[in-house]
C-alpha cells in the first residue's frame, strides 16, 4: 500500500482543537492496525518554539531526540503511545533556513529563489519525508495558524499542489471550523464556516471532509446546508462536540465515523474494527474515580492553563491509575513566602513544585519546599523544581544561606546549581540546552528504584543548570540522598530524602512520557503519596 497522506487544516478561530482532531483520529487508524504519525507545521519563524515564552504559545514539549516542539507534540505521543522526533514539527523558519542555506551554497544555479516554487517545494519536501521511511501507513501533517492568516499562505500552496501531484486515494484534506451557537437567537450558524471553505477553495483547495467544533448538536438539515455550500457529501459534515475530556473525542470521532469517512477516500478497504480496549479501560477508570485528592503546583505561570499542559495530563493519567480525581490548585510561587506559604498551601496533600526558568517566583519556590519537607508532605520537584529543593536543603539543612543558582545570581558565592564547563562558552540561546532523552542509574533500595522497580531509565531533559559536583558530598553528608546519576557524567539526576514519607526532585521532565496507556511512575507514586497523606490525616 502506498503511504496516506492527511492533512488538516483549520478556519474561522484558532485553538478550535486541530491537534486533538489530528491526535484522535491518528488514534482510530492506528487501532485500526494501521502504522500512524503525525507532523505539525507552524507559520511562525522561529526554528522551534525553545524561545518562546511560555506565554506565547505553552509548553515547550521535548521529544526523544532532542527537539523542542509544539506543545501538539504531547497530544500525539499521548494518543498514540509513540515518540515523534524532530522530523514531526517543521517551522516556516526552518523552511526558509534550509533554502537559505541551499542559496548560500550556489544549489539554485543562477535562479531568483521564490516563495513559489523555492519555498513550496520546501515545505512539500518535509511534508513528504517522513512518509518516504517507509515506517508508516499514514502520515497526518497539522497545519498550524488558521487558513486566511498571511503566514499561512505557503503551507496552503504546498497543499494545493500536493492534491494534484499525489494519487487522489492518497490525499485527505480535512477543514476544521467552528458553528457558533448565537444564544440571542437560539440559533448555530454555519456562515463562517462556509466563508471558511471559500477562502480554502479561493487558494485551489477542496476539504473531503468538514469538522465542525460546536457547543451544541448540529441537525442533519443544516449538515445537508454545509454539504450544499462546500461541495462535500452530508456524512463528510462531521460534528466535533465539546467533550468533558480530549480523552473522549477519539470516541466521539468514531460515533461520527471520521475514520470510515476518510478511509473511504483513501480506498482502504478490509481494515479489522478498531480495538480501542485499552483505551476505553482508561477512559472508564477517569470517569469513575474512588476519591479526589488535593495537589498544589507551584509555579510561576499559573494564569495559562498550557503552559503546564503535560504535567497536567501526566496528573490526569496517574489519577485514573489510583482509580482517583486529582484537583490540581494553582499556587503562584511569586506571592509565597514565609509568612503566608502555611495558608497558601493549606489543605493540600501533596506539592508540585513546577520547571522554569529566570529569577521571577524563585524564593517562593524555595518556601515551598521548606514547607513540604518540614511538614513531612508528599513532594515532588521537577526540573528547576528539584533545583530549588537542592537550594532549600543547603540554606535550611547545610547552613550554607547564601545558597544559589548561577542562573538566578551569577556571582553567587555558594553555587549549588551552577553551569557546566560545556555551556559557559555557549552564547546562543536556541536549541543548546541539554535536550532529549538521557540515561539514569538509579541506587538500588532508594525511593527512585521502588518507584521505577529497575535501576537504569532514560528520561527526557531541558535545562541548562546542574547541580554542583563541589557540593554534592556535603549535601550527602547532611542526609540528602542522590538517588540518581547519568552514568556518563555523574550528573545527579534525582534527589530524595529517606526520613521523609514522599520527598523527590528530578531534574529531568518526567511528565514528557506520560501516557493514558503508560502513565509515568512518579506521578502514580506521588498521587498515591498523596492520597495515603490524605486518609492518615483524616
Ligand atoms: N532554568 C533551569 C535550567 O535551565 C531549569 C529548567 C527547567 O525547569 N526546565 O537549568
Amino acid at each position: 500500500m502506498s503511504t496516506k497522506y492527511i492533512f488538516v487544516s483549520g478556519g474561522v478561530t484558532s485553538s478550535l482543537g486541530k491537534g486533538i482532531i489530528s491526535a484522535s483520529l491518528a488514534k482510530l487508524l492506528q487501532a485500526r492496525k494501521l502504522r500512524v504519525t503525525i507532523q505539525k507545521f507552524d507559520p511562525y519563524i522561529n526554528i522551534d518554539p525553545g524561545t518562546l515564552n511560555p506565554y506565547e504559545h505553552g509548553e515547550c514539549y521535548v521529544t526523544e531526540d532532542g527537539a523542542e516542539t509544539d506543545l501538539d507534540l504531547g497530544h500525539y505521543e499521548r494518543f498514540l503511545n509513540v515518540y515523534t522526533s524532530k522530523a514531526n514539527n517543521v517551522t516556516t523558519g526552518r523552511i526558509y533556513r534550509s533554502v537559505i542555506h541551499k542559496e548560500r551554497e550556489g544549489a539554485y544555479l543562477g535562479k531568483t529563489v521564490q516563495i513559489v516554487p523555492h519555498i513550496t517545494d520546501e515545505i512539500k519536501r518535509r511534508m513528504l519525508l517522513l512518509g518516504q521511511t517507509g515506517d508508516y501507513d499514514v502520515i497526518i501533517t497539522e497545519l498550524g495558524g488558521t487558513v486566511g492568516d498571511i503566514e499561512s499562505l505557503p503551507f496552503v500552496e504546498a497543499v494545493r499542489q500536493l492534491q494534484w501531484e499525489l494519487p487522489k486515494e492518497d490525499c485527505v484534506l480535512i477543514h476544521l471550523t467552528l458553528v457558533p451557537y448565537l444564544s440571542a437567537a437560539k440559533e448555530l450558524k454555519t456562515k463562517p464556516t462556509q466563508h471558511s471553505v471559500r477562502t480554502l477553495q479561493q487558494n485551489g483547495l477542496q476539504p473531503d471532509v468538514i469538522v465542525c467544533r460546536t457547543e451544541h448538536p448540529i441537525p442533519m438539515e443544516m449538515r445537508k446546508k454545509v454539504a450544499l455550500f462546500c461541495n462535500v457529501k452530508p456524512n463528510a459534515v462531521i460534528e466535533s462536540i465539546d467533550a468533558s475530556s480530549i480523552y473522549e473525542v477519539p470516541l466521539t470521532m468514531m460515533k461520527e465515523k471520521l475514520d470510515e469517512i476518510v478511509m473511504e477516500k483513501m480506498h482502504l478497504e478490509g481494515l479489522p474494527e478498531p480495538d480501542m480496549t485499552k483505551w476505553n479501560d482508561f477512559l472508564h477508570k477517569l470517569f469513575n474515580p474512588e476519591q479526589e485528592v488535593d495537589i498544589a503546583l507551584v509555579g510561576k505561570y499559573v494564569e495559562l492553563q498550557d503552559a503546564y499542559k503535560s504535567i497536567l495530563e501526566s496528573f490526569i493519567h496517574a489519577g485514573a491509575e489510583n482509580k482517583c480525581k486529582v484537583k490540581v490548585h494553582y499556587v503562584h510561587s511569586e506571592y509565597i513566602d514565609a509568612s503566608n506559604v502555611a495558608e497558601k498551601l493549606q489543605g493540600m496533600s501533596g506539592i508540585l513544585v513546577a520547571p522554569g526558568f529566570g529569577e521571577r517566583g524563585i524564593e517562593g519556590k524555595i518556601e515551598a519546599v521548606r514547607y513540604a519537607r518540614e511538614n513531612k508532605i508528599p513532594f515532588f520537584g521537577i526540573c528547576l523544581g528539584m533545583q530549588m529543593a537542592v537550594i532549600e536543603y543547603a540554606r535550611n539543612v547545610l547552613g550554607l544561606k547564601d545558597a544559589m543558582s548561577s542562573e538566578v545570581r551569577p556571582n553567587t558565592p555558594v553555587p549549588v546549581i551552577d553551569l557546566m564547563e560545556d555551556q559557559k562558552s555557549l552564547t546562543a540561546k536556541g536549541g543548546t540546552m541539554r535536550l532529549g532523552a538521557y540515561r539514569c542509574k538509579i541506587e538500588e533500595g532508594s525511593l527512585a528504584h521502588k518507584i521505577y522497580g529497575k535501576t537504569e531509565i532514560s528520561e527526557r531533559h531541558r535545562h541548562r543548570y546542574e547541580v554542583n559536583d563541589n557540593y554534592v558530598k556535603a549535601l550527602v553528608d547532611a542526609g540528602l540522598r542522590t538517588s540518581g546519576k547519568n552514568p556518563e557524567t555523574g550528573l545527579v539526576e534525582i534527589v530524595e530524602l529517606p526520613d521523609h514519607p514522599f520527598f523527590i526532585g528530578v531534574q529531568f521532565h518526567p511528565e514528557l512520557k506520560s501516557t493514558p496507556e503508560n502513565p509515568q511512575p512518579i506521578f502514580v507514586a506521588f498521587v498515591k503519596a498523596a492520597l495515603d497523606y490524605k486518609n492518615r490525616a483524616k
